[in-house]
């Protein structure tokens, strides 16, 4: 026995389950199991370093191709634990579902391999959630479907492509009169992008309304749109059908999980056409086991969690790194909340490139190849269609991605290459 490597005190405890259970095959039948879930601690070989992938500072934000968010302590706990057992991955799937529904106030919930699987998951539930005999076939056999999404022309998108995999066509709209003539008996599905909602003309109340006017149900991705915290449950209380949120970003959790909340006819239907069924669209798309207890427990997390303490928390790194570049000349600082999307605050830096001769764009090149590496936003020395009012002029420092303690090491780097060329 002790050749598994147990201490004595762990077989001692193990003894006394012994007299519990009453016989020695049992006992090691626990010793296997706790043998082969790996209870007994091991020290994790450091892959990206075997790999010779580089870590980073992410001075940026949440972004897919820096991988987005460091899942908190307790959520690495809860995935290293979920990976120790096989579970039917039907019940996990269900039990996850209700669990969340429960916590973030709605009908019914679904983990998704992400908000861009949410989206097409979505989009399968509206076309099929009477047809469930198009599971098998959709988006190369659309015979007897409706097929029209309608969308207002502003919120076409990058993730327009979500939508799309299932075959349906976007019905473009601007004016409230245009959406209401828009309807027809192929309108399957309306789509909201929520970051984008003041772009439009229609706003989030009167475009639902429209749709349940028509008895057709509506979605609304707003992936990026926590914190505030209550935007778990605001969207879905305001009456969208379906909503959309990615797990990795602002909820901290899997980069590969995400949430698509809403009407519990709708989640059975995305449901069905989701692994761990085969023959569905969803089938691509699996959660593995780990994910959906990371997910479930980022959720927990960040219902723990105070918006003010984050803000503040995010505030002080700003004001740190602010303060620390006082002396370069021309540098003034401002921090920048968006309305909506990423409503962190963003540390914006302008100078005169005349005065400091590096632009912001080289400024990032420097981090980016210093040691250790570190990634601004990308907003950095760019003008964006939305987000942050950022120009070729300014640096954008994304503090909510940080780990603690990480604001002094870009405080002093920024300083460093700003002061050089000052
Ligand atoms: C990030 C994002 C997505 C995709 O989220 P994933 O969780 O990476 O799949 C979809 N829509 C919007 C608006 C996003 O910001």
């Amino acid at each position: 026995m002790f050749q598994l490597g147990v201490t004595r005190r762990q077989f001692l405890s193990w003894s006394n389950k012994l007299l519990i259970t009453g016989g020695f095959a049992a006992q090691s039948g626990l010793l296997i199991s706790q043998e082969h879930s790996g209870s007994k601690p091991e020290k994790a070989e450091d892959y990206y370093d075997k790999l010779g992938v580089q870590k980073i500072i992410n001075a940026a934000g949440t972004y897919t191709y820096l991988t987005a968010s460091i899942m908190p302590p307790s959520v690495q706990a809860a995935v290293a634990e979920a990976a120790k057992h096989p579970v039917r991955f039907k019940d996990l799937q269900i039990a996850s579902g209700e669990y969340l529904a429960k916590r973030l106030k709605c009908e019914a919930a679904l983990v998704t391999s992400g908000a861009c699987s949410a989206l097409t998951l979505g989009t399968a539930a509206a076309l099929t959630a009477s047809h469930p005999d198009a599971i098998a076939r959709i988006p190369w056999d659309m015979t007897g479907l409706k097929n029209e999404v309608i969308v207002q022309k502003t919120h076409r998108y990058d993730y327009d492509h979500a939508l799309q995999n299932c075959g349906v066509r976007f019905v473009e709209v601007e004016t409230a009169e245009e959406y209401r003539a828009a309807f027809n008996e192929r309108t399957v599905l309306t789509h909201y992008f929520n970051a984008a909602a003041n772009t439009g003309k229609i706003r989030r109340e009167e475009w639902i309304r429209i749709a349940h006017e028509h008895n057709v149900p509506c979605m609304n991705d707003a992936a990026a749109d926590v914190p505030p915290i209550s935007n778990l449950w605001n969207y879905t209380q305001m009456g969208f059908d379906l909503v959309c949120f990615s797990g990795g970003k602002g909820m901290r959790g899997p980069q590969n999980a995400g949430l698509l909340l809403g009407r519990k006819q709708l989640i059975d239907a995305a449901r069905a056409n989701d692994s761990p069924i085969s023959e569905t669209i969803g089938r691509g798309m699996k959660v593995a086991k780990e994910q959906i207890v990371g997910m479930v427990a980022a959720v927990d997390w960040f219902l723990s969690q105070s918006d003010e303490d984050m803000q503040k928390t995010f505030h002080a790194r700003a004001d740190y790194i602010a303060k620390s570049l006082r002396g370069i000349p021309t540098l003034t600082s401002r921090i920048y909340v968006p309305e909506i999307a990423n409503q962190i605050p963003h540390l914006l830096l302008r100078y005169d490139t005349s005065k400091v001769k590096i632009s912001p764009l080289e400024v990032a090149e420097h981090l980016r190849k210093g040691t250790p590496s570190i990634e601004l936003n990308p907003a950095t020395g760019t003008r964006q269609r939305i987000g942050v009012p950022s120009d070729e002029s300014t640096i954008v420092v994304g503090v909510w991605m940080l780990q603690p303690g990480e604001e002094r090491i870009v405080a002093s780097r920024l300083h460093e290459v700003l002061a050089a060329a000052a």
